[in-house]
């Protein structure tokens, strides 16, 4: 009883501010924070299926994943994101040489994850799992509780208006973003990046033989130490900051069968990098 009483005073508190002040004053906010956090698909983890790092290595790096997720599956609840990858890079260098502004760039690279999306959904037809066209709900929930699985595509659906970067007119928000954003406005349980490195390095292992391998970093850390811009999008990293629910992700190895598995039972197996 006492709670519904502070709940309704906080409620009707908040009604009387957001009619009189701006919807970003300090104190409006304030009183909106008082609801109770609320989780939409608290059982859920999504995982990314990297384009370039993943997808576009064809058949011998996608059969193995299809097989480890159709097990998890029987254990775990899945949304399936994919990126986009090359395909979309070579679309960005044309569109970006033709002087096509980042809205335009932002459609061209979601249509590459579509492709991405398509092609996992025929891998995985026989097993139920089905392609959705957009993951904001819709049928979600009711794949989930029939088969425990969904594929999405994983680029967000700004197109048009997606915010431009500082520079350039590459869309800073791409897939990594993507999937992140729908783990945490759904509340889900983890977010885990599969890529073709054991993690974070020291710096990008593909060009650097001395680069080691950094297990656990923060979001602060990583910018302290020049490594904002590397194996996620950067924008993620402010994103994963101001997360109220997704606290932190795992980057994993998915070049090595099981590491997925491991990732989806909580095991630390790639690099973690948290809010704080
Ligand atoms: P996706 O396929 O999900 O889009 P990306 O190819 O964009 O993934 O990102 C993964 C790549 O990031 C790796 O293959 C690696 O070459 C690169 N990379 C750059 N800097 C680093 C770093 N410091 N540590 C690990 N990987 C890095
Ligand atoms: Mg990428």
């Amino acid at each position: 009883m006492a709670d519904i009483e502070v709940t309704q005073g906080a409620s009707a508190e908040l009604e009387a501010l957001l009619m009189q002040r701006s919807l970003t004053d300090a104190q409006l906010q304030a009183a909106a924070e008082t609801a109770a956090d609320f989780r939409i698909l608290p059982e859920a983890t999504v995982i990314k299926i990297g384009g370039q790092s993943i997808i576009d290595r064809g058949r011998a790096a996608v059969y193995p994943l299809v097989d480890e997720i159709v097990a998890a599956r029987a254990r775990h609840k899945l949304l399936i994101g994919t990126g986009a990858g090359t395909r979309a890079r070579h679309l960005y260098a044309i569109a970006a040489g033709l002087n096509l502004p980042a809205g335009v760039l932002s459609q061209l690279g979601a249509s590459v994850a579509d492709q991405n999306a398509a092609m996992l959904g025929q891998l995985m037809a026989k097993h139920g799992i089905s392609t959705v066209d957009g993951a904001g709900l819709s049928a979600v929930p009711l794949y989930l509780a029939q088969v425990n699985a969904v594929i999405f595509s994983g680029m967000p659906p700004y197109k048009l208006w997606m915010r431009p970067a500082a520079e350039g007119v590459i869309p800073p928000y791409r897939t990594d973003a993507g999937c992140f954003l729908l783990a945490e406005q759904f509340g889900c349980k983890a977010m885990v990046f599969v890529k073709d490195e054991d993690g974070l390095f020291t710096a990008n292992p593909k060009t650097d033989r001395s680069a080691t391998f950094i297990p656990r970093i923060s979001v602060d850390e990583m910018k302290s130490r020049g490594l904002h811009d590397s194996i996620l999008e950067f924008p993620v990293l402010d994103l994963l900051q101001a997360a109220r629910h997704v606290r932190e992700v795992q980057v994993i190895n998915g070049l090595i069968p099981g590491k997925l598995t491991r990732a989806l039972a909580g095991e630390h197996v790639g690099t973690v990098i948290t809010a704080n």
